[in-house]
């Protein structure tokens, strides 16, 4: 099947939409794993005022388009076309459902059981108001794209509240830099990391307990502290 020239602003009696064009153009000028700039596309599009937001549509039908955030050997300017999605050109098919209407209701009940009915970002339940009382919380399941430790990108699935999913912070995951963090902790770190995540909370551990009840202790008291700490050096 021959593709439509990113050009074209129809097909037929079909019109062609800004995002589909963005899409055509990725293939026919671009090319799957290459580089380009925000400033090629706009010059390909000039009379289209948002084309890199038309663009940035695309990821919600399957298509992946990293940033520098994603690809850090990319310039803030640049943009890599890592794969394309689905024909968004083809009558029909940019309707299809973009992330969010893809989960099932089975998925979604099975993601906020996982987290414990908590927004995994701040940890507010549904229905609660927010420390600042301006408005209610209402979870959500998000997508969140995880680097997985042989370098490949997958999304998945968390309980995010509203409040949290709007803010334009990058909360990409990549799990190789968590896993190599491990990797370098030294054995009581590791216990005591370890009995957090069993808890999904952080508990507090005997160190901290006892360096707890240290500040409190007057001049006097924090010295005998400190020359017993001393001595078990020796
Ligand atoms: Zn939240």
């Amino acid at each position: 099947m021959t593709l439509p020239s990113w050009r074209e602003t129809e097909v037929g009696d079909h019109k062609l939409g800004s995002m589909a064009r963005a899409a055509l153009w990725l293939i026919q000028e671009v090319g799957e794993g290459k580089i380009f700039t925000v400033a090629r596309l706009r010059e390909a599009f000039p009379d289209i005022a948002q084309i890199d937001r038309r663009m940035r549509d695309l990821r919600d039908h399957g298509w992946e388009i990293a940033t520098s955030r994603e690809d850090p050997t990319l310039l803030q300017q640049e943009r890599r076309f890592v794969t394309r999605g689905k024909d968004v050109w083809v009558p029909g098919q940019a309707k299809g459902p973009n992330h969010k209407a893809s989960i099932t209701n089975a998925q979604r009940a099975r993601v906020l059981q996982a987290d414990g009915y908590l927004c995994r970002t701040c940890g507010i339940a549904n229905g609660e108001t927010y420390e600042d009382g301006v408005e209610q919380s209402a979870l959500n399941i998000a997508r969140r794209q995880v680097t997985l430790p042989d370098g490949s990108i997958t999304h998945q699935l968390v309980t995010e509240c509203k409040r949290c999913g709007r803010g334009s912070v990058d909360r990409s995951v990549d799990l190789r830099e968590v896993l190599s963090r491990i990797d370098s902790l030294a054995p009581l770190e590791r216990s005591v990391l370890s009995g957090w995540v069993k808890a999904d909370q952080r508990t507090y551990s005997s160190l901290e307990v006892l360096w707890g009840m240290y500040r409190t202790l007057p001049e006097e008291s924090r010295k005998a502290v400190a020359d017993a700490l001393d001595g078990t050096d020796d």
